[in-house]
């Protein structure tokens, strides 16, 4: 297998996968390399009804077509790579990869992506994408006029749960401790909001379940007291957790470990590029995934330029 690429890019999600398409039709020498499969967080839906000119289309429909779509213009893309070394610093970047050798190129395009943060449930793992999500701008819709929870206290719990609102009849808030973490706006919204109702001080101990989530039972961390309560869905806001750990500092990130960068989506280091998820921004979807891995594209051409 040839080793020497203009680009590299990590992570074969939608925000690698668009970086590699742009490349390889640019005629510039990509290869994608992904630790697992390609597609990233995408194949965990299984359907996805907002990603333009893709209506009613399934996470992993929509992952393969990326990856047909990418490798017809002559991208390489190499999933199950077991990253072993990287050196990011040097004009020539390094990745070592085991099996295969080491790849070479000028620059790099970090796009790594994510995951939430969950709760490490058994029943949270067999029930995810069957009325659990963690994604309110993704499956809220699926809950039109059903009563759901969601749980976390924080900012994006808090403005997330009042966005459910517009789809569910009622949500109810379920936080682990006897005041949110949230600033004063954000608690007072979700308070004046009726379809929604607290939960505090709980310790969720399971989801039920068989085909479908039926259920949450939560523990009160006081008084002892179980409470079942019947849901459709159950939407965990507990914070989010970018892939970076790997890059072992290699460029600069901020306290949460979101790779920072300027317009052009540049890191600190030259020839260095972050795209999706896995760097700092607020809205963490599809379509901006595929923005930056087209925005990271261009920065790195402009840069071998
Ligand atoms: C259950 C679920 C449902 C969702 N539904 C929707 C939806 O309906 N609509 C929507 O717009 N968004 C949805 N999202 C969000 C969307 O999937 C993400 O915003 C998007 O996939 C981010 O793309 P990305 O390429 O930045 O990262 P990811 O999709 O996370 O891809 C990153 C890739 O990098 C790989 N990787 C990780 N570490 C390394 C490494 N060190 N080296 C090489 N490769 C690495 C991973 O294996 C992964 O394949 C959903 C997310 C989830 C979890």
């Amino acid at each position: 297998m040839e080793t020497s690429f203009d680009v590299i890019v990590l992570g074969a999600g939608p925000a690698g996968l668009t970086a590699g398409l742009y490349l390889a039709r640019a005629r510039v020498k990509a290869l994608v390399l992904d630790t697992g499969s390609a597609g990233g967080q995408v194949i965990l839906s299984h359907q996805i009804a907002n990603y333009p000119g893709a209506p009613e289309i399934s996470g992993s429909q929509l992952a393969r077509t990326m990856l047909k779509q990418a490798r017809a213009f002559g991208c390489t893309v190499l999933t199950q790579a077991q990253i072993t070394a990287m050196d990011l610093a040097s004009p020539l970047k390094r990745v070592e990869v085991e099996g295969e050798g080491t790849f070479t190129a000028k620059a790099v395009i970090l796009a790594t992506g994510g995951r939430s943060r969950t709760l490490g449930l058994e029943s949270e793992t067999r029930l995810r994408g069957k009325g659990i999500s963690y994604c309110a701008t993704c499956d809220g819709d699926f809950f039109t006029d059903k009563e759901i929870v969601a749980i976390g206290g924080g900012n994006s719990a808090l403005e997330e749960s009042v966005s459910l609102t517009k789809y569910a009849s009622k949500v109810t808030i379920i936080h682990e401790f006897d005041h949110f973490q949230a600033q004063a706006w954000a608690v007072e919204e979700a308070q004046r909001n009726p379809k929604i109702s607290f939960l505090m001080n709980q310790r969720v101990l399971e989801f039920q379940g068989g085909e479908n989530l039926e259920a949450v039972v939560s523990q009160d961390k006081v008084s002892g007291q179980i409470t079942r309560l019947p849901a459709a869905g159950a939407f965990v806001f507990i914070g989010y957790v970018p892939n970076t750990e790997s890059l072992h500092g290699a460029v600069a990130c901020n306290e949460r470990g979101e790779i920072l960068t300027n317009e052009a989506l540049a890191t600190n280091v030259p020839g260095v590029f972050a795209a999706g998820d896995c760097r700092v921004k607020r809205y963490r979807q599809i379509t901006t995934a595929v923005s930056d891995g087209t925005i990271a594209a261009s920065s790195a051409m402009e840069f071998l330029r």
